[in-house]
């Protein structure tokens, strides 16, 4: 073969460059890329074996090998597991794997260098930390069931080369060839350090060697005697793993330490932080298995992403069987991570077989419930902290409602909203809202917008106000689009206060202002008729309202209308939505309506188009014409 060389992707050679020039004081994170990724190789190669005999022929006994060579100043981690033939190295080594390549390298540019491992984390690009401290990598590597080893080479000048390899077994080995500045990882202690440190509780044996040529014995027989017991010194240290390898959801929780399921959480998941909540449970009784799940502390943006594919990760008996989304939990609450192993599945069964299995789908109701109950306890013992959760998560939580018919019921009572009466930045539970509901109020009232800061200011929280109502102030996109499901509470239905007719207050004053109301409107007729006349095809119609108490007008939309949310989306997937025009309403007892009365011609239309922008400004939609509405606003100044 040909020695091929290939530019890296664009995004790879930025990052590069980053890592590279990155004085990140945590480089040793490298060798933790590296275990994960050769601890992975074994799993998806015990995994294939179980179903493909001739793949591990070899009968492989699996372990992974850090051998230090302090003449050449190279460090190697080799495995046994599963190798890459070459489609894998250009796919898996020669761009950014499993993500959004664009947004990686926006995020790059914006937070620059420092951010640097944790991007490497999030964007699965764990291989690349290498460079941190080497400035040449090497990866020999044999693909199980194929015949042709491969190199892949690069010192980061640019690209990197694949060529015939030499490797004799199936498996990788990644050899660096580290700085002069980095020449602290080929010593055993450190590197022992390091490996109990992020990597003890993977699930192979991970042993060091120390690369020592061979020299002829000392002619000094006391000098001949050290050099032999320094050999066997070694010889004694390398041959026991440095890992204890016992699976920490097998241990229990009190002979954890939390640094423990940090690091663990940290090998599964590639995130940088540790994580928010480490839940590790039992299940009993009609399946048997263990668990251990974690909260992360931040979303990210694969949540959103529809190509994310990783879900819980099962085991069983110790074997890795698969992670795909939605096996374990429902995709409402796909930002749980961890483990799941079971002894109750048996090692043979298909992946697509186990979707339907009856003990997987109990075992997924049991994690689901043990979840579910962790953020109940969490809301009624820690405010604080599940507001923090709520901050990262809620916008995902709200989906259980429309997906999980199931569990809807108690998501409900997890759901945590804004209201007209809070402070930015806080949020209260329905249940709370139902508490404090005005008296004679039935309904849960309201109020969709895109913005919270817009949503406060709206006109249309008025009347509400001053009949002791609170609104909820529904400004995620998924709200709005929630109504159909989110349906009722507590028995009370969910009525948007700025859509069709709502009236605030008990029967009586619902009547009473019924009736004011239509008295109004019949003095206002006329006025009510040339303000239509004026905004021709603008608006649907032109009415007296029943939501206002300090503002003149607002637009409001008619009671079938779609959610703003359903039209964007829809808009988005090319649909053709028409826009809805709205109902244009006037405050009967403000003093302008009376002015307005009063007013002909131009200055009747001036005044009729300054109210209706002034009714977009207040609800932070755009004024169609900007320039025309500043002329109109300082010619009635200097009037
Ligand atoms: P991640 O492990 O998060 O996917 P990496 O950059 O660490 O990201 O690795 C990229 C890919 O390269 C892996 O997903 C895997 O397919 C492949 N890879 C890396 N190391 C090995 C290895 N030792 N054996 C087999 N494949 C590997």
């Amino acid at each position: 073969m040909e020695t091929k060389k290939n530019p890296f992707k664009a995004e790879i050679a930025e990052m590069l460059d980053l890592v590279v020039n990155s004085l990140y004081s945590k480089k040793e994170i490298f060798l933790r890329e590296l275990i994960s990724n050769a601890s992975d190789a074994i799993d998806r190669a015990k995994f294939l074996g179980l179903t493909d005999k001739a793949l591990v022929a070899d009968s492989p006994e699996w372990k992974i090998q850090i051998a230090a060579d302090r003449e050449a100043k190279t460090l190697m981690v080799s495995d046994n597991g599963i190798g890459m033939d070459a489609d894998d190295l250009e796919n898996n080594l020669g761009t950014i794997a499993r993500s959004g390549t664009k947004k990686f390298r926006e995020m790059l540019k914006e937070k620059g260098g420092e951010s640097l491992p944790e991007l490497i984390g999030q964007f699965g690009v764990g291989f690349y930390a290498a460079f941190m401290v080497a400035d040449k990598v090497t990866v020999e590597t044999l693909k199980r069931g194929t015949e042709t080893p491969l190199k892949w080479e690069s010192d980061m000048s640019g690209g990197y080369t694949v060529s015939d390899g030499e490797r004799d077994f199936p498996g990788t080995s990644v050899t660096l060839h580290l700085r002069d500045d980095q020449l602290e990882y080929l010593d055993w202690w450190r590197a022992g350090e390091l490996v109990k440190k992020y990597s003890d509780f993977i699930a192979y044996p991970i042993y060091f060697r120390e690369i020592v040529k061979e020299t002829p014995p000392p002619a000094d027989e006391k000098a001949a005697k050290a050099a032999e017991d320094e050999r066997k010194r070694r010889e004694e240290r390398e041959a026991k793993p440095l890992n204890t390898m016992v699976a920490l959801w097998k241990r229990a929780k009190k002979d954890v330490k939390q640094e423990e399921y940090d690091e663990f959480y940290k090998h599964l998941t590639h995130d940088w932080e540790a994580p928010f909540e480490t839940i590790p449970f039992s299940g009993e009784g009609a399946v048997e298995f263990k668990a251990l799940l974690f909260l992360p502390k931040k979303a990210t943006m694969e949540l959103f992403m529809p190509q994310q594919k990783r879900g819980l990760s099962l085991y069983v008996r110790n074997v890795f069987i698969g992670d795909d989304i939605e096996m374990l939990l429902p995709n409402w609450l796909r930002f749980v991570k961890g483990v799941v192993d079971s002894s109750d599945l048996p090692l043979n069964v298909s992946r697509e077989m186990l979707q339907d299995d009856a003990i997987v789908q109990k075992i997924k109701s049991a994690v689901t419930a043990k979840v579910l109950s962790t953020l109940e306890d969490l809301k009624k013992k820690d405010a604080k902290r599940y507001d923090e959760f709520w901050s990262a998560f809620g916008t995902v939580v709200k989906e259980g409602v429309h997906t999980d018919y199931t569990n809807a019921d108690r998501i409900k009572k997890l759901l945590k909203y804004p209201t007209a009466r809070t402070d930015a930045g806080k949020t209260v539970f329905l249940e709370d809202y139902v508490k404090d509901m005005a008296s004679g109020q039935k309904d849960i009232y309201y109020l969709c917008a895109e913005r919270e800061e817009d949503a406060r200011r709206a006109p249309q929280l008025e009347a509400a106000r001053k009949h002791g109502c609170d609104v909820l102030l529904w400004c995620d996109p998924v709200d709005d689009y929630l109504t159909e499901s989110l349906r009722e509470f507590d028995g009370k239905s969910f009525v948007d206060v700025a859509k069709g007719d709502v009236q605030f207050g008990s029967d009586d004053e619902k009547k009473a202002e019924k009736e004011a109301n239509e008295k109004a409107a019949a003095d206002l007729k006329p006025v009510l008729e040339r303000v239509k006349k004026e905004l021709g095809d603008k608006v649907s119609d032109v009415r007296v309202s029943t939501r206002l108490t300090d503002s003149p007008c607002c637009l409001v939309a008619q009671e079938h209308a779609l959610p703003p949310s359903m039209v964007r989306m829809m808009r988005a997937m090319k649909q053709d939505v028409p826009d809805e025009k709205r109902i244009f309403e006037i405050n009967a007892s403000h003093p302008l309506v009376a002015k307005l009365k009063g007013l002909e011609g131009e200055a009747f239309g001036d005044a009729v188009e300054l109210l209706y922008d002034s009714a977009l400004i207040a609800e932070g939609s755009p004024v169609a014409d900007g320039a025309k509405f500043a002329k109109l606003l300082a010619d009635l100044m200097m009037k």
